[in-house]
């Protein structure tokens, strides 16, 4: 986490502000308090004793504790058993308070919260469907936002009135980690604006019946069960709803990031392989006819113990994948040669090799391989000989001459499990650009709801290439985030003229730049790397040692010749080179783009359109950089919008209702930045008002304030006195009010209606 740096004279405007919050009060015997523990993060307790600086605590868990005083927090015992709605309005806003209160909620089915304006949704693993019918969305339709439970329905809503009012484009950034809910929140936020912005069809599909079906189409292709999440999406993405002049859904842009690739070929136990290959072979009528098994005859699929899926019933989710994919435009002929192609990558799978007739050269093993080699070669609708030829040969190109070599049978089993990747990614791109194609976008639409579901903070015991673009996307959020929550207040206060001392924060800009810098981030570098001859990881992790031995972001963790760390905004990270190399190379085998490209299927033959002989030689992609450009045109559009923030939170890693692991949250919403989002929303003023906004909202508070000689600013001082609150501000334009204020003010005038 970035760090904050308190002026001097802050610290006296905050802690005369933080009196009236009460925050730090002596602590006497009796006193309720929380302190750390190892095992709860926090457990709670009352004063037995106190001896000087030292407290002895007697724990509600039975345990005796004795502690500094200053680092026991205040426990509030009033706080209602339910918790609250919005945590910015906790009497004492810390750590332990947070966390205690989410806990309750959740308890209590109450899953969501707010935190001012950011959403938490802590992940129910059970079904609550009440929550998310067309009742409820009639419910939150046209709701001030507050008035009910915390909901996405509320967040949506906002940002669609906020869309339509100020004609201000909107985007709801929805994180988390893996399993935490991201795109069962995403789901139910896109649900919602068709609900409000959906047109009356008028002819075949509409718009909004198109977005919502991308859904089943994009999981059976890009989601599959890990270790996280039974049903975990293996790629980023970004939703542009576009909306016409009135307000209604009138065109919609899909795009996706960073699809894992590796999951094609490879799995470890006890995960799965990507949904649409199980649900091919559970088809009974399309085994036939693409000359399939059981899915636990295929070696990309039964390299793991996991072959089903509790409660995913693989045949209806083919026949209901289908459905969908008619709905996004896909005419039966396509959603045939999909499958087609995912039929040819199983065979493809199962086809081994083994000494060939030359030296060090290779051939399909057996009558088995030679079965499947024929097959996939049927269905991808190429020359049998030339697949077997482009596995295993490959021509080398030096000084205008060209050598074929022969592979040995690891260098065919590779060529082969590359050509399942590109096959694959391509066939992915192919489905989302064909979804765009045909839900249309609108080029008169001048506002949009963007909606981002993108993988959260990723630390693992190794962590590769993947990990490593993965935290990149998250600290450029990060900074967006900051740049939002931090620079938007402090411009405001500014703007209004009102008394404030910046909390100073520290930018991780300098993390930024150690990444994507160009020329010399890790990222050019790699890039570097990978276009000399004869380099390695090791060259290429060298490398960084040099260039990054001094920066403060980077280390070299001791006793490792090829791996670094990364000192993260949420934390270190070490990451292992290995596969940096290969995994950052983005081309297809001359080979395989030559046999595919061939094909008389009009579908595979256009995966793989000609390269252009001049792009061949200078162009060389790499996914680094490719993903370094997406994410700055992400960047770019969403610093266009106003965001809207949902952070959701895993409870556990069991994957089980009703169990809530204390530290495993926290270390969460310490990464989503949510506590320091709440420390700086309840510093400052979280509630601002125009005084014509004021005055209309709380005159009636006090009618004498309204007499006609005030002018606005008078009035509402007249308002603020009359309700006795301390510690507002009042700007050129606008009043400033403390977390909490508007709710007195809105109780008080509850009372009076
Ligand atoms: P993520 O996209 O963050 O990886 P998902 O949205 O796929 O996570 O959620 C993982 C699983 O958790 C879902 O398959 C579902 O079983 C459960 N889940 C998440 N959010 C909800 C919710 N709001 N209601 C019910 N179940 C949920
Ligand atoms: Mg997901």
């Amino acid at each position: 986490m970035h760090t904050c740096q308190h002026q001097p004279e802050l610290m006296s405007i905050l802690s005369s502000l933080l009196q009236a919050s009460k925050t730090k009060s002596r602590f006497v015997v009796g006193s309720h308090v929380w302190i750390e523990d190892a095992d709860e993060a926090w457990m709670d307790g009352q004063v037995e004793e106190v001896n000087g600086e030292d407290l002895v605590i007697n724990c509600t868990n039975g345990k005796k504790a004795t502690v500094n005083l200053s680092t026991a927090f205040p426990k509030d015992t009033e706080s209602p058993r339910g918790g609250v709605e919005d945590m910015t309005r906790l009497a004492y806003l810390h750590e332990p308070g947070v966390l205690q209160n989410l806990k309750s909620r959740y308890a209590l089915n109450e899953i969501y919260t707010y935190t001012g304006n950011i959403l938490i949704a802590v992940n129910p693993f059970q079904r609550l469907p009440h929550l998310y019918n067309n009742h409820m969305m009639g419910i939150y339709k046209g709701a001030e936002f507050g008035e009910l439970s915390p909901h996405p329905f509320a967040i949506t809503d906002r940002a669609y009135r906020l869309m339509i009012n100020d004609r201000i484009s909107q985007a709801i950034l929805v994180s988390g980690e893996s399993g935490a809910g991201k795109t069962e929140s995403t789901k139910s936020l896109m649900q919602y604006l068709a609900f409000m912005g959906g047109k009356a069809k008028a002819e075949g599909r509409s718009v909004q019946e198109q977005i919502l079906e991308s859904n089943p189409v994009l999981e059976a292709f890009g989601n599959a069960k890990t270790v996280r999440n039974n049903n975990s999406s293996r790629f980023g993405k970004f939703v542009e709803i576009q909306f016409d002049q009135y307000g209604k859904i009138s065109g919609a842009a899909i795009r996706t990031y960073l699809l894992e690739r590796s999951r094609v070929c490879q799995i470890s136990d006890p995960e799965r392989n990507y949904h649409c290959f199980y649900m091919l072979c559970a088809a009974p009528e399309e085994r036939a006819k693409y000359k399939l098994g059981e899915a636990k005859t295929f070696r990309y699929l039964n390299q793991s113990n996991c072959i089903e899926l509790n409660g995913f019933d693989d045949s209806k989710e083919y026949v209901e994948t289908r459905r969908a994919m008619g709905i996004v435009g896909m005419s039966n002929e396509e959603q045939d040669a999909i499958f087609k192609v995912v039929a040819a990558i199983l065979h493809l799978g199962n086809v081994e090799f083994g000494e060939g007739k030359e030296e060090d050269s290779s051939a399909p093993k057996d009558e088995k391989s030679q079965f499947h080699l024929k097959t996939a070669a049927e269905l991808f609708m190429c020359d049998a000989k030339g697949l077997e030829e482009s596995l295993c040969k490959r021509v080398m190109a030096t000084r205008g001459e060209s050598i074929t070599k022969n592979l040995d049978a690891k260098g065919a089993a590779l060529s082969r499990d590359a050509l399942s990747r590109i096959v694959y990614s391509r066939l992915f791109d192919w489905l989302v650009n064909k979804i765009n194609s045909s839900i249309g976008q609108d080029p008169d639409s001048k506002i949009l709801i963007g909606v981002l579901d993108i993988y959260g903070f990723e630390s693992f015991k190794t962590n590769s290439f993947e990990q490593f673009c993965i935290n990149l996307t998250n600290e450029k959020l990060q900074q967006h985030f900051n740049q939002h929550v931090f620079k938007m207040e402090q411009e405001e206060y500014t703007k209004e003229e009102i008394d404030w001392s910046y909390i100073q924060f520290v930018d991780n800009q300098e993390i930024l730049d150690l990444i994507e810098k160009k020329p010399g981030g890790i990222i050019a570098l790699l890039d570097e790397t990978c276009m000399l001859r004869n380099s390695t990881h090791e060259t290429f992790a060298e490398k960084l040692y040099q260039k990054f031995k001094d920066s403060p972001h980077f280390s070299k963790p001791k006793f490792s010749r090829s791996d670094f760390t990364v000192h993260h905004y949420a934390g270190h990270v070490t990451y292992q080179t290995d596969l940096f190399l290969d995994k950052n190379i983005d081309y297809a085998v001359n080979e395989h783009q030559i046999l595919l490209n061939a094909s008389t299927c009009p579908f595979v033959s256009s995966l793989f359109p000609p390269v252009e002989e001049s792009a061949k030689s200078t162009k060389f992609t790499s996914i680094g950089s490719s993903f370094k450009q997406q994410l700055q045109s992400l960047l770019e559009t969403l610093s266009a919008t106003e965001p809207h923030y949902i952070r959701c939170i895993k409870p556990n890693n069991v994957l089980k209702p009703e169990i809530f692991e204390n530290s495993n949250v926290l270390q969460q919403l310490r990464c989503g930045g949510v506590l320091e989002a709440i420390r700086i929303s309840c510093l400052g003023y979280p509630t601002r008002r125009t005084f014509y906004e004021f005055v209309n909202r709380f005159g009636i508070l006090h009618p004498k304030a309204l007499s006609k000689g005030n002018t606005e600013i008078t009035s509402t001082k007249m308002i603020l006195e009359k309700a006795n609150l301390v510690g507002y501000q009042i700007g050129k334009t606008k009043v400033f009010l403390r977390a909490g204020q508007m709710a007195e003010l809105d109780a008080l005038r509850t009372e009076v209606l």
